[in-house]
């Protein structure tokens, strides 16, 4: 069956297990094979660094900052023997920049002593890495080696996952969950990458602009007056 023959049957008022795949098939035509991660990196550390400095911050943002950082810290070695002061001042256009500093240094310093210089690839040793979430664990496992341990779920994610009625949760973890169990694993990158985009280029956190929306039939919250979630 195809998400044509699906789509004319569902309604916004169907359970989320009736919608939530076809929800995703109707993303992924519309947004098509660039709908992929937006941050800019060479290597798994630059993966994981360029993630890291991402919160509370843009990725066009974050992608002029690294190109500037990387060239002059080229690696976790480089991040470790810089002086913290000389980290902040690279990246200091950036939110929080004082912690992400602290943390993407001590982070360096725990990959030379602990891992060789390398990214781990298991969620609690990316877990144990300083200033790293699930958020970040997740977009290192799944963007930089291919493995799918769980839904990443930022800002959008958030937003779209409760505006969908794809979960009730409010808290990060249980939104994880709720995704994890609505779709299989080998989806969860697509997932959160056509919600981000989604998010992105329609479901704005002010005004989403549900008339041109391509999932507008399926979404509970499409006639909801006034939307202001600001996140
Ligand atoms: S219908 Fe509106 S609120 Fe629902 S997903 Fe589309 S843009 Fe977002």
């Amino acid at each position: 069956m195809t998400t044509d023959d699906l789509a004319p049957e569902l309604t916004r008022d169907r359970g989320k297990t009736l919608r939530a795949p076809v929800i995703l098939d109707l993303l992924e035509e519309e947004l098509g094979p660039d709908a992929v991660i937006a941050l800019d990196f060479t290597s798994r550390w630059e993966l994981l660094v360029a993630t890291m400095l991402s919160a509370q911050s843009t990725d066009v943002k974050v992608n002029e900052v690294t190109k500037v950082l990387f060239a002059e810290l080229p690696g976790p070695e480089a991040f470790a023997e810089a002086p913290v002061e000389r980290i902040e001042e690279l990246i200091g256009s950036l939110g929080l920049f004082r912690q992400k500093a602290k943390n993407v240094q001590a982070t360096a310093r725990q990959l030379l002593e602990r891992h060789g210089g390398e990214v781990p690839n298991t969620m609690p040793e990316l877990l144990a890495l300083p200033g790293v979430a699930r958020k970040t664990a997740n977009v290192v496992l799944s963007n930089g080696f291919g493995m799918h341990e769980g839904v990443v779920v930022d800002t959008h994610v958030h937003r779209l996952a409760r505006r969908l009625r794809l979960t009730k949760a409010d808290d990060p973890v249980r939104i994880e969950r709720d995704l994890m169990r609505l779709y299989p694993r080998e989806q969860w990158l697509q997932v959160s990458d056509m919600l981000i985009h989604h998010g992105r280029r329609t479901c704005f956190a002010r005004r989403p602009a549900c008339e041109r929306c391509v999932i507008e039939h399926l979404c509970p919250s499409s006639q909801e007056a006034g939307l202001t979630d600001k996140r």
